[in-house]
């Protein structure tokens, strides 16, 4: 790791100052930057910054399988050339191991987790759309298991700002969910919900790819007797074939060769395209103008925008 990117990792976490709004940036480095997520990036950031907030980063390397080595960095020089300066330490989920295994011990001792050691092969030979549940009264297993949380059968809705009311059924969805996969890993949704209270997250603005996820997220800090933030779920910039960039669909990094170009290309795909005379300018200038004229409420309802 580059040391001047070495940043302290907190213990604890100060809740938001000013204006008490705190958001966030969490990326997974499990590839470069590409303009989906750095558009992703830019607004979490404006809107943080249009509100008074905070703004903060999250580097979620818990799943080191899929980790891209180097990727953290290159992510954070990015956000550093883009001027996209953010506050406190960036923490990084690697170092929130122990968090993550007492609140899943918590859940199981409470009865609201289970160990469940179905296969992934298994199943999928079953057909299952969503866990069926097969461990939820098994005692006995035999070989690694995972930690799922019950999920009840109740209806639930939350209201999202940009897309609006949002409703989903966990059990139809996905069943009992995994928080503690097979191999010993956290979960995403267990690090990623726990973190978010943690950092004291009070507006979650990610793509809307994750829309999906939130129920999750929500029914464990409902658990676990956690504050839930307000979330505003942004189109993600899709290819010609309508598929999420990312790096399955191959996406490129970014080239931060010419800063400001990026940040205008960002600003473009959030609605915001650079007026002439701002043509060329240090992206700081861009993100100051931005937080003039720019409103994420124009996004609303919007679920896709093509890359060009
Ligand atoms: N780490 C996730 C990703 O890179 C984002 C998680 C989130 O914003 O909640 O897709």
């Amino acid at each position: 790791m580059r040391p001047d990117l070495q940043r302290r990792i907190p213990t604890a976490q100060a809740p938001g100052q000013g204006s008490g709004y705190v958001g966030r940036f969490a990326p997974s480095p499990t590839g470069p930057l590409h303009i989906g997520s750095l558009t992703t990036a830019v607004a979490s950031y404006l809107h943080a910054r249009q509100a008074g907030g905070e703004w903060l980063v999250r580097i979620e390397d818990i799943d080191p399988p899929r980790e891209v080595a180097g990727a953290s960095d290159r992510i954070l020089t990015a956000l550093e050339a883009l001027e996209l300066h953010w506050d406190r330490t960036v923490l990084y989920q690697s170092s929130r191991l122990e968090a993550y295994t007492q609140a899943a011990r918590e859940l199981f001792d409470a009865g609201l987790a289970y160990q469940c050691s179905c296969s992934r092969s298994q199943l999928r030979a079953e057909g299952a759309k969503r866990y069926p549940g097969s461990c939820r009264t098994r005692d006995a297993h035999s070989g690694p298991t995972a930690l799922r949380v019950r999920v009840d059968d109740a209806g639930k809705s939350f209201v999202d700002n940009l897309q609006g009311i949002v409703r989903s059924t966990l059990y139809e969805s996905t069943g009992d969910f995994v928080i503690v996969r097979r191999d010993g890993l956290p979960a995403y949704h267990l690090a990623s919900a726990l973190d978010d209270a943690f950092q004291g997250v009070t507006t979650i603005v990610r793509g809307v790819d994750l829309l999906d996820t939130t129920a999750a997220h929500r029914h464990l800090r409902k658990l676990l007797n956690l504050q839930d933030p307000h979330y505003l779920h942004l189109p993600v910039v899709v290819n010609a074939r309508d598929q999420k960039l990312s790096k399955q669909t191959g996406a490129r990094g970014v080239d931060i060769g010419i800063p400001a170009e990026l940040a205008a290309s960002a600003l473009g795909y959030l609605g915001a395209p650079v007026p002439e005379e701002l043509r060329g300018a240090r992206p700081a200038q861009l993100w100051k103008w931005a937080r003039r004229y720019w409103s994420i409420e124009s996004l609303k309802g919007i679920r896709s925008i093509r890359e060009h």
